[in-house]
């Protein structure tokens, strides 16, 4: 009998094994349906030797000190600004939408304050901004919405940007001025050896015991744990008692070419061609030098892994009856995108499992042994 079950080898599931076995000296079983830890963040040497992600590309990027911290005893780091280009009538710009965006789509020369202007021309005012179209026409207007956006986002996630939380468009800013990075945090950074590599260093502990292969609905009816961590859909831990939660997942086609390069920058976006949404050539993210390339194809699909809450408030209002439902359990914790059904980046993540680690400490129970 171990003292923790973790279903999910991710970031919510390894942070937290991590945390239990270190700092509270128990043991832990770490259960993935996966071959492998990592989670999506999972990465590996193709058959060419390109070290690439399986489930299309993780940029590391916080203004968390602490979370970086906490994943620099895992890992060195190299530095790396995200940059990604969209192909929109035929050519390729830069995407958020900047200074350059605007001038060589337009054939303009404006400045800042004329970008500016060009934009308080064309924004329509939105009385309470709710959808994520709401979001980008009252900043852009409807022309750069239109080729930007909302193509993009009806492939993404197979609904139109107004059926949409505005959280999801409001992840991608404008500019008056010439920044072409796609993220502005203060922390920017790729783990030197990639991330499998971080994370077998996390799971490396004598109170860590890792299985590979193995669903929480082999082991649910077997207990091998006193208390419960559970980073998978919450719906699916409640035998989607009140309906299935909507998750959007994505085909990935992985390609090598025998070329060095294959386009200039880490990621091409399509918002307006192709049946995928984007396009990443991983060695501008890792920095590995080798004579040929490997990029990955994003196809958005309703069926398969849910990499992808769909956030709108219908959902959001399903999950809270998961979320009261789990609130009434004693000791089991969920957490992470999929366990509290949240669109959250690794680093959101990483702080929250710190956080649910903190949580479990100011928690007593007879079984703790802190
Ligand atoms: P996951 O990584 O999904 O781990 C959950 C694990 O639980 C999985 O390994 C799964 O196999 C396992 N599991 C689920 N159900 C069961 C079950 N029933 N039994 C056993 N095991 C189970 N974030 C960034 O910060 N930067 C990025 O650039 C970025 N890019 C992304 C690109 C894509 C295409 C996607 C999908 C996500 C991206 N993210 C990015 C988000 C990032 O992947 C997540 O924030 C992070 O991986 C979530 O960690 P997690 O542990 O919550 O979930
Ligand atoms: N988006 C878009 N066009 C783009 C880039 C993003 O419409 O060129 C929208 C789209 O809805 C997307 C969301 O903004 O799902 C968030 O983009 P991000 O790049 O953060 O998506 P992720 O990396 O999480 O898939």
């Amino acid at each position: 009998m171990h003292d923790w079950l973790i279903v999910g080898a991710g970031f919510a599931g390894s942070v937290l094994a991590e945390r239990l076995a270190t700092q509270r000296n128990e043991t832990v079983l770490v259960i993935d349906k996966r071959d492998h830890i990592g989670g999506n963040a999972y990465d590996y040497h193709d058959a060419a030797g390109v070290l690439v992600h399986r489930y299309g590309p993780h940029i590391f990027h916080t203004n968390a000190a602490v979370v970086v911290e906490y994943l620099s005893r895992f890992t060195d780091w190299r530095p790396y600004e995200h940059r990604v280009l969209a192909q929109v009538d035929g050519q390729l710009v830069p995407i958020p939408i900047n200074l350059d965006t605007v001038n060589r789509l337009y054939g303009l020369d404006l400045d800042p304050q004329g970008m500016e202007a060009f934009l308080a021309e064309r924004r329509e005012p939105v009385e309470e901004i709710k959808t994520s179209e709401d979001v980008v026409v009252s900043t852009v207007g409807r022309d750069l919405y239109e080729k930007f956006f909302q193509g993009y986002t009806r492939k993404q996630w197979g609904l139109d940007p107004s059926q949409l939380s505005r959280i999801v468009t409001a992840r991608i800013p404008t500019r008056t001025n010439r920044d072409d990075r796609y993220f502005t945090d203060q922390f920017q950074q790729m783990p030197s050896d990639g991330y499998s590599a971080m994370f077998r260093r996390m799971l490396d502990h004598p109170n860590i015991h890792v299985e590979l292969g193995t669903t929480w609905n082999e082991t649910r009816d077997r207990p091998k744990a006193r208390r419960l961590i559970f980073t998978g859909p919450i719906d699916e831990y409640f035998g989607h008692c009140y309906g299935h939660l909507p998750y959007r997942s994505l085909r990935f086609e992985h390609e090598t070419r025998d070329l060095e390069w294959a386009q200039p920058v880490g990621v091409i976006n399509f918002p307006q061609t192709e049946d995928y949404t984007r396009v990443t050539e991983y060695k501008h993210l890792t920095g590995q030098t080798h004579p040929k390339t490997s990029l990955t194809y994003e196809y958005p699909s309703p069926t398969g892994d849910p990499y992808y809450p769909i956030p709108r408030e219908e959902n959001q209002e399903l999950y809270r009856k998961y979320r009261t439902a789990a609130s009434r359990l004693d000791d089991v914790w969920f957490l992470g995108r999929l366990g509290t059904y949240q669109y959250l980046n690794m680093d959101q993540v990483v702080g929250q499992a710190l956080a649910t680690f903190d949580r479990i400490n100011a928690t007593r129970t007879p079984t703790a042994a802190a």
